[in-house]
């Protein structure tokens, strides 16, 4: 397992932060994550970016869409600007030679999922159409609050049929956004009944990414709140997800604080790697968790 981080800095400096940490893999914003405006195409930067890399010895890269992104939008303005964002981080991702773009689908804000499905569905679309061999779009599931898309496997697997499986169409699984949305993923059997579940509708081997992250809030409590590793409701929990045998391949993120909120930090890449060392496979069952 590749133990990662989104790390802040851009295309210009995620890398350099990435081996600061001691991370083996990277995400980061394309840009500003608080503005919508895309960045002007800049080929130098983006060739530097491929070098640095290849010399770090970064194992995945991923590019997150920026949290204002709603393709699922009721209201044109918003829709347009975000579609105009997703364009633009899907073709900087493809110039990055990222493993993909990660984002999150959006929210119906009420005008019910199936609304939110027709506005989505086609803008997902032309965000395909731009993606390459190696970058592809992955899906992540959300935490389940105001009526996002993409809160179960179900529904995720919903706009997967309706975008025809298409073949660079993946998913990213968060560790916090499944248990707050009512998955204790620090229990076994319910951490193995959703990846069967995943494995029978999407299939496993569009599984490309892991987000992994604590949580401050309960389990189902649907509150997208990301606490540092060991700090949180799962504590030593969250090993049993680092630990399933159908991730062990997978890079998996960190999207925590850290310490004064500057991101994950050399730290919590430790912690997450002994954790992982810790709650290896074959010891998992014996390591079940209390409750
Ligand atoms: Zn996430
Ligand atoms: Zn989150």
């Amino acid at each position: 397992m590749l133990i990662g981080a989104h790390c802040s800095g851009g295309v210009k400096g995620a890398v350099d932060k990435a081996v600061e940490i001691g991370a083996d893999a990277v995400q980061l914003f394309t840009q500003s994550p608080r503005t919508w405006r895309p960045p002007n195409p800049d080929p130098e930067t983006y060739e530097r970016f491929r070098a640095r890399r290849e010399e770090a010895g970064l194992g995945a890269v991923f590019c997150h869409a920026i949290y204002l992104v709603n393709l699922a939008a009721p209201n044109d303005d918003v829709y347009e600007k975000s579609l105009a964002s997703m364009r633009s981080t899907m073709e900087i991702a493809c110039a990055i030679e990222a493993d993909g773009v990660v984002f999150h689908v959006g929210s119906h804000l009420g005008s019910g999922f199936e609304h939110g499905l027709e506005r989505a569905l086609p803008a997902l679309e032309q965000v395909l159409e731009r993606c390459s061999e190696r970058t592809w779009l992955l899906m992540e599931n959300s935490a389940g609050a105001g009526g996002t898309i993409g809160r179960s496997l179900e529904e995720l697997a919903t706009l997967f049929e309706r975008l025809d499986r298409h073949p660079r169409l993946g998913v990213c699984l968060d560790s916090c956004h499944l248990f707050v949305s009512g998955v204790d993923v620090t229990d076994p059997a319910a951490l193995d009944e959703v990846v069967e579940s995943l494995d029978g509708s999407i299939g496993l081997d569009r599984l490309r990414c892991l987000h992994v992250n604590d949580s401050k809030a309960p389990l189902g409590s649907n509150r997208d709140r990301h606490e540092n590793i060991l700090e949180g409701v799962m504590g030593e929990g969250l090993g049993t997800f680092l630990a399933h045998p159908a991730f062990q391949e997978l890079p998996a993120i960190l999207e925590v604080a850290g310490l004064d909120n500057r991101g994950p930090n050399a730290d919590e890449i430790r912690k997450t790697r002994e954790l992982h060392a810790r709650s290896a496979p074959t010891k998992r069952r014996a390591r079940r968790p209390k409750g």
